[in-house]
């Protein structure tokens, strides 16, 4: 039996941040994983092998199609599928042995095993040959993450019938991947298959694509995602799917009813959301409950027992990993007594399609439902030196103003490496800025930033570049 200041249960962003920063405040941590390596969901199968595999299709795209032609550059690319996901897998390995190098520098036990709570302060880790170890904790942080939400009638298999993790490892290029739900997932696995040549189709049950962005910029990605070929059916439900070795047809009615008709596929993707995991945690020792959607409500990541706390994908909040981070080192710093805390105004979110989407902070129509008068400043992309230089004109950067204080209470990109440039916004608007202190903010000359600003000016209609 050991005994720690904090055991976590779960090794993605949520809970390897919390136990480094256990670590460094000189905590006795342990983390408990039952993966064979740490980085959860985030590192294995979520965030960093998606955008590995964006990046080299997205170049693999521009070499295949108009745009290295247009920049002078002739080459006939040739798609080594194998290789591809080769150095994908490879960077993984990478990243994840970087958490364990970082567990040794800051004293982090990682234990390896699924984690049960037994009762208060105890968890018994089970490893994979069925070994026991018993570990006693003055406090325990759920960070268990969360997992594909099934789809009635459609059963994934991993075969033909995909989630998120069987679409990042494909070992052929589809002819027909049809994606069910227009989230973040479906979008950016949809483009990464799209460019290496597959006909997606992508089938959304609301009336636009991801729900709960700004509706304009959702609006733009969609106009320039269908550009790029992928081909949107809104307001469709998929009510049944037959697989065979061969492929797969779908049954897609009208949302509101209707007619059916059928759709042949050789691959689905099933990308309809994620759910809270906690199976086979005990929570029903230490008295705690999940909500219908299975959800451990905290409060200031304090669960309803005492000496449990939950952070990440598990709990209330955007399931994206750097809230995950945010919350792990608010966390541990309450339980050593410092005062963290979490802004969940201003946690911002990025879909790295192409062009890629980013914003934080309130939406149009938030604005609205609120009843609060706001002002808007737009710039192009179109008006910007950078990306005409570079052929990369789609989208814009909107930023909305509090009509009477200038404050900035929200901000919309859709354009090239906006997730690179969100950041300025965060710390702006952490900061109270007004539209006005961006706008005399000198940026240099010529980026894609200037956007941002030339946005910003335009909040009082000043854009000098339009
Ligand atoms: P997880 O990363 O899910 O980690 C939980 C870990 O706990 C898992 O490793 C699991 O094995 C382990 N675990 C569960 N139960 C137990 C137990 N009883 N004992 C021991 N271990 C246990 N977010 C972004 O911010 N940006 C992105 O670009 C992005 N891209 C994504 C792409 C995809 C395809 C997917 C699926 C997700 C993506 N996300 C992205 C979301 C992001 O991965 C999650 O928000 C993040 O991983 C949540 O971190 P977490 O620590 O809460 O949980
Ligand atoms: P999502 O919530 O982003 O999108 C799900 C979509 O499916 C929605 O548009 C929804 O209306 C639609 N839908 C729901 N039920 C449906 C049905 N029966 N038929 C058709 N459409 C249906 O979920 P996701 O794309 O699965 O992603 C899960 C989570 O992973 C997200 O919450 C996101 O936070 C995280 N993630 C983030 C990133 C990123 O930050 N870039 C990337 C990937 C995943």
């Amino acid at each position: 039996m050991s005994t720690y200041d904090v055991v976590i249960l779960g090794g993605g962003p949520g809970g390897y941040n919390a136990a480094i920063r256990a670590g460094q405040l000189g905590l006795k941590a342990a983390c408990v994983e039952g993966r064979s390596t740490l980085g959860g969901t985030c590192l294995n199968v979520g965030c960093m092998p998606s955008k590995a595999l964006l990046h080299a299709s997205e170049l693999y795209d521009a070499a295949m199609g108009a745009e290295f032609a247009n920049l002078g550059i002739e080459v006939k690319p040739t798609l080594n599928l194998a290789q591809m996901m080769k150095q994908k897998d490879e960077s993984v390995t990478g990243l994840t042995k970087g958490i364990e190098f970082l567990f040794r520098k800051n004293k982090v036990d990682w234990i390896k095993g699924w984690g049960h709570i037994d009762g208060p302060g105890k968890v018994t880790v089970t490893d994979s040959q069925g070994g026991k170890t018993e570990l006693i904790a003055k406090d325990i942080i759920i960070a268990t993450g969360s997992e594909p939400t099934p789809l009635p009638g459609v059963e994934i298999d991993n075969k033909r019938i995909l989630d998120s993790t069987g679409a990042l490892s494909l070992a052929e290029v589809p002819k027909h991947l049809v994606v069910i739900g227009a989230g973040v997932i479906g979008l950016e696995l949809g483009s990464v298959w799209r460019r290496l040549g597959a006909q997606v189709t992508v089938v959304e049950f609301l009336d636009r694509i991801c729900p709960g962005v700004d509706a304009e910029a959702g609006k733009t990605l969609q106009r320039s995602l269908s550009k790029q070929g992928i081909n949107f059916k809104l307001s469709s439900k998929v009510t049944r799917a037959v697989a065979s070795d061969a492929g797969v047809q779908l049954s897609v009615e009208p949302a509101a009813g209707g007619a059916a008709e059928v759709l042949e596929a050789d691959y689905v993707l099933v990308s309809i959301g994620r759910r809270p995991y906690t199976q086979g945690l005990g929570l029903e020792n230490v008295g705690l409950s999940t909500d219908k959607r299975g959800m451990l409500a905290n409060k200031g990541h304090r669960t309803e027992a005492a000496g449990v706390w939950v952070i990440g994908d598990v709990t209330s909040g955007p399931m994206l990993a750097h809230k995950a981070e945010d919350e792990a080192m608010a966390c541990v710093e309450q339980i050593v007594g410092k005062a963290g805390e979490v802004n969940y105004d201003l946690i911002p979110n990025v879909i790295y399609t192409k062009p890629e989407l980013a914003s934080v902070g309130k939406t149009e129509e938030q604005l609205k439902a609120e009843g609060r008068a706001y002002k808007v400043g737009k710039f192009p992309f179109t008006a910007n030196s950078r990306a005409k230089i570079n052929h990369e004109t789609e989208g814009f950067a909107k930023v909305l103003a509090d009509e009477r204080t200038d404050e900035v209470l929200g901000v919309h990109l859709v354009g090239p490496s906006v997730s690179e440039m969100i950041g300025e916004y965060c710390v702006a608007m952490e900061f109270s800025a007004s539209a006005e202190d961006i706008a005399l903010t000198c940026h240099p000359h010529p980026t894609r930033s200037e956007a941002l600003r030339q946005a910003a000016m335009n909040v009082e209609g000043m854009a000098t570049q339009m």
